[in-house]
């Protein structure tokens, strides 16, 4: 069956992405970082990796852009293996929470004012800050090697114009900061923790990165091309649990209904997403949904679950 559904994902593919391609004028680029405001919005790559390798690639893929918040879920198994699970929970809360990523009405909430979970903002940057090292460059240094590995791409850089440019421009991050460093969420000082959260978010990659580094996680963190293990089961499982449930921003829910499998989107209009014990999947459209999710990426998965019936229930 699995070599029958390869197939037709192969023959079909590029007409699917040429279908979903339509949907890119549905929304708008991010321009909330300036230098995301110059991604084209006419583009929509996608590259799906099997475990023995093979890789079927349509449309843009060879398009690059920036991780933005697909990185939180790797930070936070880096954090998880630095640190171990009871630490990282009493940073950060386990619950979605229907609000926007960048929000910080719920922050009083959880006692003692932690964070709901990993990959809003203020839980991604509470997060930055158990990565181990003396200081953020040390930090940032093994961000960029661990991503590499996983990726298995030595070439992976992080972005300087988009780094700097949201350095520049991130008002309400450094709120969350400073509100997280105000409730003791924070062991690092405010300047050093954005530092190595805006390097995460600028590492730049393209859809065949994305769909090894979601192979990893499709296979419970053994890299199935080269049969090693580079990640514990454990921290994948959480991690995977968290982009079922908060992984879409607050379209989770839809996506969890529609879609069905694990994923994780960023604001370039990037998703990173998997089938379970088979594909690695890496997607990329600029223009973004009212809920900040790719539209036309969106679709295209949406289209690929139905096909060939991915969704996990
Ligand atoms: N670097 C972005 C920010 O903090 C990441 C947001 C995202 O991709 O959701 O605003």
């Amino acid at each position: 069956i699995e070599e029958q559904s390869w197939k037709q994902l192969t023959s079909h593919l590029a007409e699917w992405v040429a279908d979903s391609h339509k949907h890119t004028t549905d929304g708008h680029v991010a321009s909330y970082i300036p230098e995301l405001a110059n991604a084209p919005s006419d583009v929509l790559g996608i590259c799906i990796m099997d475990a023995g390798g093979l890789t079927v690639v349509a449309g843009d893929s060879d398009f690059r852009f920036t991780l933005q918040s697909i990185s939180k879920v790797f930070t936070l198994i880096m954090a998880l293996m630095d640190r171990g699970e009871a630490i990282v929970f009493s940073k950060v809360g386990m619950e979605p929470t229907g609000d926007d990523f960048n929000s910080m009405l719920k922050l009083e909430l959880v006692e003692p004012g932690i964070p709901f979970n990993p990959l809003i903002n203020a839980g991604a940057i509470a997060i930055s800050s158990l990565i181990a090292g003396k200081d953020s460059e040390e930090q940032v240094a093994r961000i960029l090697q661990f991503f590499r590995e996983v990726a298995h791409n030595p070439t992976l850089e992080i972005n300087q114009a988009v780094f700097q440019s949201e350095s520049d421009t991130a008002h309400r991050n450094r709120s969350l900061a400073y509100f997280l460093k105000d409730n003791g969420v924070l062991d690092s000082e405010v300047d050093d923790v954005l530092r190595t959260y805006f390097s995460h978010c600028s590492i730049e990659v393209n859809c065949t990165d994305l769909a090894r580094m979601a192979l990893v996680l499709a296979h419970n963190g053994v890299d199935p091309i080269r049969n090693q293990r580079l990640i514990p089961r454990r921290f994948v499982q959480i991690a995977k649990t968290f982009m079922f449930t908060c992984g879409m921003y607050n379209a989770s829910g839809e996506f969890a209904m529609n879609v069905g499998i694990p994923a994780k989107s960023g604001v370039s209009g990037s998703i990173l997403s998997m089938v379970p014990g088979q594909y690695g999947i890496g997607v990329v459209s600029p223009p973004l949904n009212r809920k900040g999710n790719s539209t036309a990426g969106v679709h295209l998965l949406g289209k690929l679950s139905q096909e060939f019936d991915w969704s996990l229930f």
